[in-house]
């Protein structure tokens, strides 16, 4: 029986890993394969701001996913103390005796092998198998290999495929500057934007692509021109243009969800609901989409208030609540409805009295459809209103049509 064991700090795990493991797997054709997250990495301490253990067990579990036959073992996580290789070898020597123990490592790794803790119980141990992480250091490698032979008698498989040049340490540089994904598997990345590991903020392209497949195709346009709006609106306002971005990619995701599938993420996300929330589900996806969008996209808590108000708006606005409410108003697909010109013009000349109009206009339409306002939207408009009259700034003139034939 042959055992292929493969330990790193996997802080992420990526694709690096992967390949060096589904290389050796061919190569080898281990019957057993675990990956081995270490606890505390004696060579290299993990930096500050190391997601919790249980982060990088779930993403190496992740990653696993992507080399058929892969396991993760938990014995270093599991053990207090320094992830010294000779303890997990012995480890595994008395779970599977008589076994072939495979040690799988890049060259870095392979190169100081000798001040490791206890090297000549690793080689005895174990035989080695090397995949390079760089070309152009095969000399070293091979003069390394001849060296551990005659010292330690060291069974050295040096495994061939083209290298893949990365580094978790390269991929935490690059993941808050929204990059890096091309090295991950999309679980991993999946994870580390769900909880924002490493300070991580999601790429565009990623981000619609998920936010996307949770709308009716024909919301799509409607997204994509809430986002365009909204970072218009932010470049106008002077607003974080990428929050903006990322508030209206995700505003509408449980837009198309029923009611029994609205008052189910309500129960979930601990969301009170009365008898009007339930009956106007326009108001009940603001807040359902703010909290799937947190659990899905680890959406920061001021994008989160930003898609939560979008709807209703409410007194006190942030800029970006206000650039969200007016952007999903005013998008470029919009058309129909009274007011929407003005609407657009205020929007780029005052933002709180273009707040002022949209609210006044909301609340006009569901007047004269014969419902009752949403509160917060009535409070919201009142709070703009007496906003403009300490500025000494007029409300924008607007007169309600005698029937409303758009719809927002
Ligand atoms: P860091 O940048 O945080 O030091 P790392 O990318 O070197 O991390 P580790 O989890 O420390 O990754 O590495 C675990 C094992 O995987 C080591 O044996 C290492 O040599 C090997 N390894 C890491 N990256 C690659 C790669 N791109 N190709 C082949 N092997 C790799």
């Amino acid at each position: 029986m042959r055992i292929l064991l493969y330990g790193g700090s996997f802080n992420p795990p990526h694709l690096g890993h992967i390949r060096s493991v589904q290389t050796a797997a061919a190569a080898l054709k281990p019957d057993k394969i675990y990956l081995i997250p270490a606890s505390f990495p004696p060579h290299k301490p993990l930096p500050a701001g190391t997601p919790a253990q249980l982060h990088r067990l779930a993403m190496t579990r992740l990653a696993a996913e992507d080399a058929p036959g892969c396991e993760v073992s938990t014995v270093e996580l599991d053990r207090q103390g320094p992830s010294y290789t000779s303890d997990t070898l012995r480890e595994m020597k008395r779970q599977y005796p008589g076994a072939e123990l495979v040690f799988l490592m890049g060259t870095d790794m392979f190169l100081s092998l000798e001040t490791w803790h206890e090297p000549e119980v690793i080689l005895s141990d174990a035989s080695l198998a090397v995949f390079a992480r760089e070309t152009g250091r095969e000399e070293e490698i091979r003069a390394q290999t001849a060296h551990l032979r005659e010292k330690y008698g060291a069974r050295v498989y040096l495994l061939e495929g083209q290298p893949v040049t990365v580094s978790s340490t390269q991929i935490r540089a690059l993941l808050p500057r929204r990059r890096g994904r091309e090295w991950l598997s999309d679980g991993v990345y999946g994870h580390i934007i769900r909880y924002r590991l490493y300070g991580a903020r999601p790429e565009f392209d990623w981000l619609r692509e998920k936010a996307y497949a949770y709308l009716k195709p024909k919301r799509v346009a409607h997204v994509q021109g809430t986002e365009a709006e909204a970072r218009k609106l932010a470049a106008r306002w002077g607003e974080d243009e990428a929050d903006a971005a990322e508030a209206a990619i995700v505003h509408d995701i449980t837009k198309k969800l029923t009611l029994p599938e609205q008052l189910h993420l309500c129960d979930k996300y601990d969301i009170m609901t009365d008898e009007r929330d339930i009956a106007n589900d326009k108001l009940l996806h603001a807040r359902t989409g703010a909290a799937f969008a947190a659990e899905l996209f680890g959406i920061p808590e001021h994008i989160y208030q930003a898609v939560r108000w979008h709807t209703t708006g409410r007194p006190g606005m942030t800029r970006l609540e206000k650039i969200i409410y007016l952007a999903d108003y005013i998008e470029p697909n919009r058309s129909g409805f009274s007011g929407l010109e003005e609407l657009r013009k205020a929007a780029y000349e005052d933002l709180d009295a273009a707040m002022e109009l949209g609210l006044r206009m909301s609340l006009d339409d569901i007047r004269s459809r014969g419902e009752e306002p949403f509160e917060d939207t009535v409070k919201a408009q009142a709070w703009f209103l007496e906003r403009l009259k300490e500025r000494g700034v007029r409300p924008v003139p607007w007169a309600a049509p005698e029937q409303e034939t758009g719809e927002r």
